[in-house]
C-alpha cells in the first residue's frame, strides 16, 4: 500500500495558503497526546518518567479537538503514552478525521490486534507502530519479552483487514544496521505504507543518558541504515534523509510540529518542555525561536528530530524549486 495521494495534495495546498498569508511560524502536525500512562516503560523515552505526576489524567474528547482546532494542522499525529489506552481513541480519530484531518496513531503496537475493531479503514486513518529492531533488539529496548511479536502479529492483522500501516524507529547508540535492515525488509514484506527513522533525542527524564547518539554518530549510523542500495520506502521526505546523512544542513523550525499533552502545550517542542502553555500562538511566535536550536541552546546541540528538522526540510523546499521536485519525484516513486 501507497501513502494516499490526497494527502500530498492537502499538505501542498496547506503550504500555499499560508505562504499567501504570509505566515512564516505555522504547524503541519498536531501531536496530541490525550494520555501520558503506557503499558511499557522503555529505556529512551522521557514521557513516563517526565509525567510520572499526571499519569491517571486523560484528555476529554472536546479538549482533544479544541487542541486540533487551535493549531489548524492538517495532520493529527496522536501519540502518549500509549492512545490505545484511552477508553475514547475511537472517537477522538473518528471525530478529526470526519475534518478531513490525516490522522496517525503511534502506538507501541501491544493493543492493536485487540483494538482494531473499533476502528474502520480510511485514506485518513494510519496506523503507526513503533519497532526499534528485530525480536531480540525491540523486546531489549522495551524491557519486555514478547513485545516484538505481539506489535508484528498486530501490524499483520491490521493490514489484513486494510488499515493503512506505517513504522516508526528510533536510532540509539549501538543501533544494529544489519539488524534494521533486517527489520526494514520483513515489514517491507508485510506491506507497510513505509519506515520512518529518527534518532533518539536525550530527554533529561530518560534513565540511561549513555544510550543516546550525539549529532556525529547520528549521521554516521544514518548514512549505512539509510543506504539507497536497499531501496527501502523510507516514509521520511527525502530532504530530511539527506539532512540524516549529513548531506544537507536546516535550521530547527519545531514550530511545525506542536504539541498539547494533559499538561497544555510543550513549550518550546516535542521534546524540550520549559514549561506548558495554554496558548498554542505562543508557540508560534518568531521571537521565541531566536533562544532555541542548535547553537543557540546547548539542549539542541544534538537534536536532529523528524518533528523539527523534518518540517524545516519542507520548508526550505517550498523556497527552492528543485528541492521541491526532488520531493514530489521521491513521493511518487513508492
Ligand atoms: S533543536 Fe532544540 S528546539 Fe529544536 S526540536 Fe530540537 S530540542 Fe527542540
Amino acid at each position: 500500500m501507497r501513502r494516499p495521494w490526497r494527502l500530498d495534495l492537502r499538505m501542498a495546498r496547506y503550504l500555499l495558503a499560508q505562504k499567501a498569508k504570509r505566515r512564516t511560524h505555522f504547524p503541519f502536525v498536531t501531536m496530541l497526546e490525550p494520555l501520558e500512562a503506557c503499558n511499557l516503560r522503555c529505556a529512551g523515552c522521557g514521557r513516563v518518567r517526565e509525567y510520572a505526576a499526571v499519569m491517571d489524567r486523560r484528555l476529554a474528547g472536546d479538549a482533544c479537538l479544541e487542541a486540533v482546532h487551535a493549531s489548524g494542522a492538517p495532520i493529527v499525529s496522536i501519540s502518549g503514552g500509549e492512545p490505545l489506552l484511552h477508553a475514547e481513541i475511537a472517537a477522538i480519530a473518528r471525530a478529526i478525521i470526519e475534518e478531513r484531518r490525516f490522522v496517525y496513531l503511534c502506538t507501541n503496537g501491544l493493543l492493536l490486534g485487540e483494538t482494531l475493531d473499533r476502528f474502520r479503514p480510511s485514506p485518513y486513518l494510519s496506523f503507526v507502530v513503533h519497532l526499534d529492531g528485530t525480536e531480540a533488539v525491540h523486546d531489549r529496548v522495551t524491557a519486555r519479552p514478547g513485545t516484538y511479536r505481539t506489535a508484528i502479529a498486530g501490524i499483520r492483522q491490521a493490514i489484513a483487514r486494510g488499515f493503512r500501516v506505517s513504522t516508526n524507529t528510533t536510532l540509539f547508540r549501538g543501533s544494529d544496521v544489519e539488524d534494521l535492515h533486517r527489520l526494514f525488509s520483513t515489514l517491507t514484506a508485510f506491506g507497510v505504507e513505509g519506515l520512518m527513522v529518527s534518532p533518539g533525542y536525550a530527554y533529561r527524564d530518560a534513565t540511561d543518558q549513555g544510550f543516546f547518539l550525539d549529532r556525529q554518530e547520528s549521521i554516521e549510523v544514518f548514512r549505512r541504515v539509510l543506504d539507497p542500495a536497499k531501496g527501502y520506502r523510507f516514509y521520511n521526505n527525502p530532504l530530511y534523509l539527506d539532512f540524516l546523512r549529513g548531506e544537507r544542513d536546516v535550521d530547527c523550525a519545531a514550530w511545525t510540529t506542536v504539541t498539547y499533552t494533559v499538561l497544555g502545550w510543550r513549550k518550546p517542542c516535542y521534546v524540550l518542555a520549559d514549561e506548558h502553555v495554554e496558548d498554542v500562538q505562543e508557540l508560534l511566535n518568531p521571537a521565541l525561536w531566536a533562544a532555541y536550536g542548535p547553537g543557540r541552546d546547548r539542549r539542541c546541540a544534538n537534536c536532529m528530530m523528524h518533528s523539527s528538522f523534518e518540517g524545516a526540510s519542507i520548508l526550505e523546499a517550498f523556497s527552492r524549486p528543485r528541492d521541491l521536485l526532488t520531493v514530489a519525484r521521491e513521493e511518487r516513486r513508492g
